[in-house]
């Protein structure tokens, strides 16, 4: 190991003034993520302009045996970036590798940097008449290297997929300071093993995305948004079912709001309105949106109608503008800061098969109420995925240590009965440092086997986010 003096010399020479903080106010905002939780303090911050640096200090690490942990917009849930506390770390940023490199709107890709935040690249594809389709509230901070390494889901899956399915290659600097360029532009390569997909959803355990090719879409022409008010999610479920049919696969999102989230996002966000006139217990918000001329308000008032005859529909509105669209839309963010308002809570982000999913959800909702009468369920999101944030809100007033007792057991009992449906503890959030013990007893033997020999085939000495997904030191 190298002195921390002989550290900050030789990475100032390698990445030059701009390139290096190393005092502890610099580093503090590289301490924290968006949910608020606090990691310990880095050894220093490195921050590369190019690839070349970025596998320059990433070599340097390796041959001084430094752990290290790429960082992108800070906007991760499960701990996954931030320093160590047991262990020092460097924290590698990309915040400045933001270029998009290059546009191409007749192959219907462009290759970025890293360090790109989605927002800005989601722009850059508007303005070439293109759509870059993933979709979060985080989008204004996490960067492509995030979202890649998390395999990002958000709004529009349901149409698009994943991250996963929205990347045609990557560039990774590799934890022994080599770089893997595998930034083709391909739509078709079957050339042996898909090496990309490895790096996609590894949360920076195998290396540091420096660039990516993505797979672009034309861009809507027209979109419509509606909210429609159902009795229970049985109706949800069924109007999805009519929805994927009577909107011609057009259909880019199909969000749970329970009536509990729509009181959180106007308790956060005063100016918002009930946006029906009488309160329902679950509510609906879903788009459709159509790159060339097609009728979406027949399509949707068509589903208002079969809905309604099914039973699963008891009210609605579709927007009629793009501010009614935008207001909408801002329900499903405000609730978000709603729910941060009240404090440290339980944050899931589980997936189960969607026909499953209204007998877990009444299973799973009966189970903690009557075990924790005062704890609030809140559980929404991305229905037309089978994904759920089944979130749980502990009683007010808890002590710190009785309420982490508290989160822990719900999340005990949580990830019990998602287990007894087939589901994933985790479809979109992964697993970072906070789902690990949870992760780890739902591998399988091979499972594990494979994992960790991956692990230990790019990263043998476990300096590449230690202790994210599998624990440290692999054994
Ligand atoms: C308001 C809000 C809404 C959200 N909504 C969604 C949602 O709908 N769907 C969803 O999937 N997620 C959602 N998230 C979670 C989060 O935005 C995503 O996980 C995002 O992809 C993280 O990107 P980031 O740049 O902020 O990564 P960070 O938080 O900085 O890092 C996340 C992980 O990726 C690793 N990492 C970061 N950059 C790199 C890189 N270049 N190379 C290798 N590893 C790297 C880090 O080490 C860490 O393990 C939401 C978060 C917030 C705050």
């Amino acid at each position: 190991m190298t002195t921390r003096e002989a550290l900050f010399d030789d990475l100032s020479a390698l990445l030059g003034k701009r390139g290096l903080l190393t005092d502890g106010g610099d580093m503090e905002r590289y301490r924290v993520d968006w949910p608020g939780y606090r990691g310990a303090a880095p050894l220093a911050v490195a921050r590369p302009s190019t690839t070349r640096q970025v596998a320059d200090v990433v070599s340097y690490c390796h041959r001084h045996d430094i752990p290290l942990v790429p960082q992108g917009g800070h906007s991760g849930l499960v701990g996954g970036a931030l320093p160590d506390a047991d262990y020092p770390e460097l924290v590698l940023s990309l915040e400045r590798m933001t270029a998009i490199r290059h546009v191409d709107p007749i192959n219907f890709t462009m290759s970025v940097d890293g360090g790109c935040v989605l927002q800005s690249i989601k722009d850059a594809a508007a303005a070439a008449d293109c759509d870059f389709p993933l979709s979060l509230g985080a989008q204004g901070s996490c960067q492509i290297g995030g979202n890649v390494s998390t395999n990002a889901g958000g709004l529009n899956v349901l149409r698009y997929g994943m991250m996963r399915q929205l990347v045609l290659g990557l560039e990774v600097v590799l934890p022994d300071g080599r770089i893997y360029n595998g930034m083709k532009a391909l739509h078709k390569n079957n050339t042996g093993y898909d090496l990309k997909q490895l790096f996609i959803g590894a949360e920076g355990t195998l290396g540091i995305v420096t660039g990516a090719v993505l797979k672009l879409f034309p861009r809507p022409q027209v979109s419509r948004t509606a909210l429609l008010a159902c009795p229970d999610i049985d109706a949800v479920l069924k109007l999805y079912a009519l929805a994927r049919r009577s909107c011609c696969d057009l259909l880019t999102a199909f969000e749970l709001v329970p009536r509990t989230c729509l009181e959180l996002a106007m308790e956060a966000s005063p100016e918002l309105r009930d946006p029906l006139e009488t309160p329902s217990p679950v509510y609906v918000l879903m788009e459709a949106a159509a790159s060339g001329p097609a009728d979406l308000d027949a399509m949707i008032e068509n589903l208002f109608e079969r809905g309604f005859e099914a039973g699963a529909l008891t009210d609605g509105v579709l927007a009629s503008s793009e501010t009614q669209a935008r207001n909408l839309w801002h329900i499903r963010e405000a609730m978000l800061e709603g729910q941060r308002n009240r404090g440290e809570h339980l944050r899931t982000d589980i997936s189960i098969p969607i026909s499953s999913l209204s007998a877990f959800h009444e299973r799973a909702s009966h189970e903690i109420q009557d075990l924790y009468p005062q704890a609030t369920v809140i559980a929404y999101g991305h229905i037309g995925d089978g994904n759920l944030h089944f979130n749980i809100l502990p009683p007010p007033g808890l002590e710190a240590d009785e309420r982490a007792a508290l989160l822990h057991e719900l999340e005990e009992r949580l990830f019990g009965i998602v287990d007894d449906f087939d589901g994933s503890i985790s479809a979109e959030h992964g697993i970072g440092r906070f789902k690990q013990s949870a992760f780890l007893e739902t591998l399988s033997e091979p499972e594990y086997d494979i994992m960790r020999g991956l692990k230990h085939l790019l990263d043998p000495r476990c300096l590449m986010s230690p202790g994210r997904i599998l624990p440290r030191p692999i054994d």
